[in-house]
């Protein structure tokens, strides 16, 4: 469903991303795992070109190519992102945060909108909070609402950018339930994490990376009881 190929990137002289070749099939979770500054970020904001990239490399999603123009609207209402920090509007109720997008950019009449947005906070865990305003809720419970959020655009894709490092520990493991329940319904998800065991338990591949490459792939039993590589093993030995 995504395919990337030969993806660079540069930041001036620093080349970020040396030419990634990528391809994630409909409904399937991949997690990305790596040290700080390997490029995960910049590979995922890609992905619908919150970064530009060289003119050589090529995205698709859902096959619409990833550049400017009007097909970008395409491949942004059909990718969501969550991202570490929950972005979410402090002025606006957490009922109004999720039915924002659908009424906006989809042209769903408010009733159906609210309707939806109800559910999906059902879904997530939240349906008592849908009236406060974000700054009243815990952390987990914030980024559950920028999950609910991004859903709510009906997504093929799901883009999770270290969605529960900004977390205190007692709330991390709510929101990877979430995520949990979340794969295994058809979305295409691409995650980036520090949490092995969400890693290990949940994606269908794990994709080490280092220094803008790719160094690994495959099952997480390969890559986490079998590397090939001795960056992946020193990585793993570190963090695990
Ligand atoms: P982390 O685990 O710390 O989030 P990461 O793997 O997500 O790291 P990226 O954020 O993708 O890493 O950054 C990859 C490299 O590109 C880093 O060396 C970073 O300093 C550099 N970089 C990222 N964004 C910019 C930018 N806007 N301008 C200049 N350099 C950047
Ligand atoms: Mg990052």
């Amino acid at each position: 469903y995504i395919h990337i190929r030969n993806l660079k990137k540069s930041f001036g002289s620093f080349t970020a991303l040396h030419g990634i070749d990528l391809d994630i099939a409909e409904g399937e979770v991949v997690c990305v795992i790596g040290p700080s500054g390997s490029g995960k970020s910049t590979l995922i904001r890609c992905i619908n070109l919150l970064e530009d990239y060289a003119a050589d490399s090529t995205i698709t999603v859902g096959g619409t190519p990833v550049q400017r123009g009007r097909a970008l609207e395409k491949v942004r209402a059909d990718v969501g992102m969550v991202f570490q920090s929950f972005n979410l509007f402090p002025h606006l109720t957490v009922l109004r945060n999720v039915m924002l997008a659908p009424m906006r950019v989809r042209h769903l009449p408010e009733a159906e909108a609210e309707q939806r947005a109800r559910e999906l906070l059902r879904r997530v865990g939240i349906g008592e909070q849908a009236d406060k305003f974000p700054g009243k809720l815990s952390g987990g419970q914030q980024q559950r609402v920028a999950i609910a959020r991004a859903l709510a655009m009906e997504p093929k894709v799901m883009l999770f950018d270290e969605p529960t490092s900004a977390l205190d520990p007692e709330m991390v493991g709510e929101v990877l339930d979430v995520m949990k329940s979340l794969a295994g319904t058809g979305v295409t998800m691409l995650v980036v994490t520090h949490e092995m065991g969400f890693a290990r338990q949940v994606a269908d591949r794990v994709i080490f990376m280092d220094g803008g490459r790719i160094v690994e792939s495959g099952t997480p039993a390969q890559i986490f009881d079998t590397p090939q590589e001795e960056r992946t093993r020193n990585f793993l030995g570190a963090v695990l």
